[in-house]
């Protein structure tokens, strides 16, 4: 049977052009004008966009003594409703553990669960011979993408172990993120802080200033440079680090940037909210002041910043943000976000003016899916891929509430935005999963073996 798509705007990173969409066995089969198939979806006055891609997410992940509210179950539910095809979540290494080891357990997690397809990324926390040879099996598994990182004390390596590691990525084709943030520095300012008696949710930013983050991205990059290596800034959030990108890219090196939708609508006044209510935006990077949230606009607008994920991590505000009431060094770091980020920047980002929906398309697939290594099947409207499809109300309106999210959070720092538009339908490899903006469909995600980068 054949289903297609008519009379929209069908949105890549080139530019938009009306037409049709026609799709077959869960495949694009044609694009263009005055086509129709078994099935008709009148898409008149919406955008058409290819699935979205959110390349950084923690679900069903253990922190700090408890367990991200969200699982593969309800964080791909949520993504799916809100046009997000494919996330690519961070298996993670445990201390004395193999890569083989956390792939396994992040498969128990996430298999014949997931509403969207997936994929891993492999954090690296202990660095040693089998590690090191690990890597180079981790790309049969599908996994070409890795992750370290600069903070928190169960997780971070050191300068030796990222250049190693590095220089090992050159080796295999393979890109590395890293967490950019001081960790020993900002754990010596927690100390103090708390020492001082100051142990409100205000003090998270405080403990965490921009040159936390700034320093560690330069680290990291003068490290890439010296081993020769591409690197992926995750979760880009200051001006300072936004400095140190350039002065890399200017010297030739490849830096591919992330940047999120909080760092990019929301600033570090939230923190100073009456009671524990700042608990809720407590995530690391912390959210910015307006100057570095301007520099991050710029940079968007300039094309600097190479794709935009979530860093979907989410805790309940009773009982998990809870733990930190008497020390904000206790509140879990994340927040929830899988769900909204394609109307928040669609919002913020197009109906603003300030780019266009192409642009957007190669910060949420375009760019992701060459990065991480799916292009050959996902990211653009193109016959012979997958048949992830979004249909964009751009004139439905919208307000995001913990009321109608799907996110399983009791709360959403977005509470109250008021969105341009809406996604009205999504297509999962041809599957009808969600129709008018209700989702009718679960449990069909299929893991996606990744290539390497291209
Ligand atoms: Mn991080
Ligand atoms: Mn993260």
């Amino acid at each position: 049977m054949t289903i297609c798509i008519q009379n929209g705007t069908l949105v890549s990173g080139a530019g938009t052009r009306p037409g049709d969409l026609l799709i077959e066995d869960g495949i694009i089969q044609g694009v263009g004008v005055g086509l129709s198939g078994d099935q008709n979806i009148d898409a008149a006055g919406c955008l058409v966009f290819p699935g979205f891609i959110d390349g950084h997410t923690h679900l069903d992940m253990p922190v700090s003594g408890t367990v991200t509210a969200d699982d593969f179950r309800t964080g791909s539910e949520a993504a799916l409703v809100g046009g997000t095809t494919m996330l690519i979540d961070f298996a993670t290494q445990d201390r004395g553990g193999t890569l083989h080891d956390a792939l396994d357990v992040w498969h128990g997690r996430a298999d014949g669960k997931c509403a969207c397809d997936y994929g891993f990324h492999m954090a690296v926390t202990d660095w040693n011979a089998r590690t090191r040879r690990e890597l180079h099996e981790m790309a049969d598994a599908g996994v070409t993408s890795f992750k370290a990182y600069y903070a928190y004390d169960a997780l971070m390596l050191g300068d030796r172990e990222m250049y190693d590691l590095l220089c090992e990525m050159r080796e295999i084709g393979g890109i590395l993120g890293v967490h950019c943030e001081n960790g020993p520095v900002l754990s010596r300012l927690q100390e103090k802080a708390v020492a001082a008696g100051h142990v409100s949710p205000a003090w998270h930013p405080r403990t965490r200033p921009p040159v936390i983050e700034g320093e560690a991205v330069s680290r990291f990059l003068r490290l890439a440079y010296l081993a020769g290596a591409p690197a992926w800034i995750v979760h880009l959030s200051t001006a300072d680090g936004l400095g140190e990108i350039r002065a890399a890219r200017a010297r030739g090196q490849q830096v591919l940037v992330e940047s999120c939708p909080q760092y990019l609508t929301l600033t570090e006044e939230v923190y100073d909210k009456p009671g524990f209510e700042g608990a809720k935006y407590v995530c690391s990077p912390p959210l910015r002041p307006k100057a570095d949230q301007d520099a991050l606009w710029q940079a968007l607008e300039n094309g600097e910043i190479d794709i935009l994920s979530t860093d979907h991590c989410s805790f309940n505000f009773k009982g998990q943000k809870e733990m930190g009431q008497d020390n904000f060094t206790k509140i879990p770091n994340g927040m929830p976000g899988i769900e909204h980020r394609p109307t928040v920047m669609y919002t913020a980002a197009v109906a603003t003016g300030r780019i266009q929906a192409s642009d957007l398309i190669r910060m949420l697939a375009e760019n992701p899916a060459k990065m991480f290594g799916v292009w050959d099947r996902k990211g653009s409207l193109t016959p012979g891929k997958d048949a992830d499809v979004v249909i964009y109300d751009p004139k439905a309106d919208f307000t995001i509430s913990a009321a109608n999210q799907h996110h399983n959070c009791d709360y959403t720092p977005f509470e109250g935005f008021r969105t341009a538009g809406s996604v009205r339908d999504v297509f999962l490899r041809g599957i009808h999963a969600v129709q008018g903006g209700a989702l009718r469909r679960t449990g069909c995600g299929q893991y996606i073996a990744r290539k390497k980068m291209r």
